[in-house]
C-alpha cells in the first residue's frame, strides 16, 4: 500500500530527475579528480537550503590529493528534535572515464523515457540523488524525528577511496558513537541487499637472472624461464587450490564464490619498442622478470594466509630450482567485509523491500570492493549495507543509464528505513 512518505517521494518525480542531471552534468572524472569542489559546492547550496548542516572536507595529503587536483568530500547532516540513532548514506561522486562507444552525451543528462542517461548515471549519482530526495522528503513528513540522517558525497572510490571514505573514517567520521547504521546506494537493483565484498591482495613477482649474449644463454640466467616454473607452480598448485575453497558469502556472480587470481602484467627483457620501429631486438639474456597478481579472498581465508600461501610456493621453487630467486613487492590490500543478515539495517531495509515491491529481498555479496571495507575496518562499524538503484552491469560502460522508475522505488524504500529506524 502506497504510504503518505511514498506519495511525497512520488510527487518528486520532476525534482528527482533534475537533480541527477544535474549530478551528471558536473564531469567529476576520475583520474585525475577534477570538479570534487564543484559537486560539493553544489551539494552544500541544495542540502544547506533543505536544513542540512554540511562540511565540505578536503582529504589534504591522501593518494591523488594536489591543489591541482584536491580531494574534496561533502558531509551533510541533519538532526531532529529527539534524541536517537544517526542513519547515513554515502555515495561517491567520483566517475571514471567515458571510454568509447556512446551515442549520448556523456555529461549531457539526457531523459528519455524512463531512463537519465550519462557517465555516473547508474555509478552512483541515481543512487545519490534518490538518498538525497528520501532524506528530504522523510524530513518533511515527519519533521519531530529522532537522531539525524547524514548524507555524504566522497571522492575517489573509484580509485580505492583513500581520498575519500577512508580519509573520513580516520578522521573519526563513521565512528560507531556518531553514526549508526550506513547504507552506501552503489547501483545493486532496486531489489537487492550487498551485504559486503570479498577481500584482495596484489603483489608484483620479479623473478632474477643474469644478462648475457643470446647466442650463450648457457653464460647467463634467464629470468623469464624463472618466471616460467612460477606460472607452472601456480597451474599446479595455487590455481586448484583457490578453486577448491568455497565462501559462504553469496558472492554474485556465481564464479566469484571461490576464491580467485588475475595475472594482471607480465613483463620481462627488453622493453617493447614503439610500433613504428623497425629495427630487429638486441641478442640478450633477460635479467628481470616481473609480474603483478591480483588475488581475490574469502572472508573465510586470512590476508596472511594468501600472502604465505604464495611465499611459501616461490620459498619451495628458491629451494629445488638452481639458481631461481624472487622479490616481492606488495602493492595495496583489502580485507573481506561481511555484514550480519540479522544486522539491524539489514532487516530494516529488506522489510522497506517488501513493503515496498511487495517481494522478498535477494542477498548478495559483491566480487570487487567498495567503501564498505574502510568504514567496517578503520571506522568499526558493522551495520553498513549497500543498497540503491541501478542495474551493476551497466557501470562503467557506454551510454550507461538509470532507470526513473527505480530510483523513485528505491528511495521509498530508503524513506521507509528512516521511518522504521528514526521515528518513536
Ligand atoms: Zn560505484
Amino acid at each position: 500500500m502506497t504510504s503518505r512518505l511514498d506519495q511525497r517521494i512520488e510527487d518528486q518525480r520532476d525534482a528527482l530527475v533534475a537533480l541527477t542531471q544535474d549530478l551528471i552534468r558536473i564531469p567529476t572524472l576520475n583520474p585525475p579528480g577534477r570538479h570534487y569542489r564543484d559537486i560539493c559546492e553544489y551539494l552544500d547550496t541544495r542540502l544547506t537550503a533543505h536544513g542540512f548542516d554540511c562540511k565540505l572536507v578536503r582529504a589534504k595529503g591522501a593518494p591523488g590529493d594536489s591543489d591541482t587536483y584536491p580531494r574534496w568530500n561533502i558531509v551533510a547532516r541533519r538532526e531532529g528534535p529527539k534524541q536517537g540513532e544517526c542513519v547515513h548514506f554515502n555515495s561517491h561522486h567520483d566517475v571514471v572515464e567515458v571510454g568509447k562507444g556512446w551515442t549520448k552525451d556523456p555529461f549531457g543528462g539526457t531523459v528519455e523515457e524512463d531512463r537519465v542517461y550519462g557517465r555516473g548515471a547508474c555509478d552512483m549519482k541515481g543512487g545519490l540523488a534518490a538518498s538525497i530526495i528520501a532524506a528530504e522528503a522523510f524530513i518533511q513528513e515527519h519533521p519531530d524525528f529522532a537522531g539525524a540522517v547524514e548524507i555524504s558525497a566522497t571522492a575517489d572510490e573509484e580509485s580505492g577511496g583513500y581520498g575519500g571514505v577512508a580519509y573520513l573514517a580516520e578522521q573519526g567520521w563513521f565512528a560507531p558513537s556518531r553514526v549508526q547504521h550506513v547504507i552506501i546506494p552503489e547501483p545493486l537493483n532496486k531489489d537487492r541487499i550487498c551485504l559486503g565484498h570479498r577481500g584482495g591482495w596484489w603483489a608484483e613477482i620479479e623473478t632474477k637472472g643474469e644478462i648475457a649474449h643470446g647466442s650463450m644463454p648457457f653464460l647467463g640466467d634467464c629470468a623469464v624461464r624463472h618466471m616460467g616454473a612460477v606460472l607452472e607452480a601456480f597451474e599446479a598448485q595455487l590455481f586448484p587450490a583457490m578453486q577448491a575453497r568455497h565462501t559462504d558469502m553469496p558472492v554474485v556472480p556465481d564464479g566469484a564464490r571461490q576464491s580467485t587470481m588475475n595475472i594482471n602484467s607480465i613483463h620481462g627483457g627488453q622493453p617493447e619498442q614503439a610500433d613504428d620501429y623497425t629495427g630487429l631486438p638486441a641478442h640478450c639474456v633477460p635479467d628481470s622478470c616481473r609480474i603483478v597478481i591480483d588475488r581475490r579472498f574469502l572472508i573465510e581465508e586470512t590476508l596472511d594466509g594468501v600472502r604465505e600461501e604464495v611465499i611459501a610456493l616461490l620459498d619451495d621453487l628458491k629451494a629445488r630450482r638452481p639458481n631461481f630467486d624472487y622479490e616481492i613487492r606488495e602493492l595495496n590490500h583489502v580485507v573481506p567485509s561481511m555484514t550480519d543478515r540479522d544486522a539491524p539495517i539489514v532487516t530494516t531495509v529488506a522489510q522497506a523491500i517488501r513493503d515496498v515491491l511487495g517481494q522478498d529481498p535477494s542477498y548478495v555479496a559483491s566480487p570487487g570492493s567498495y567503501d564498505q571495507k574502510h568504514i567496517d575496518r578503520i571506522g568499526t562499524l558493522k551495520n553498513c549495507i549497500a543498497y540503491g538503484p541501478g542495474v551493476l552491469e551497466l557501470a562503467h560502460k557506454p551510454d550507461e543509464w538509470v532507470g526513473i522508475r527505480d530510483m523513485l522505488d528505491s528511495a521509498q524504500v530508503m524513506g521507509r528505513s528512516l521511518e522504521a529506524l528514526l521515528l518513536k
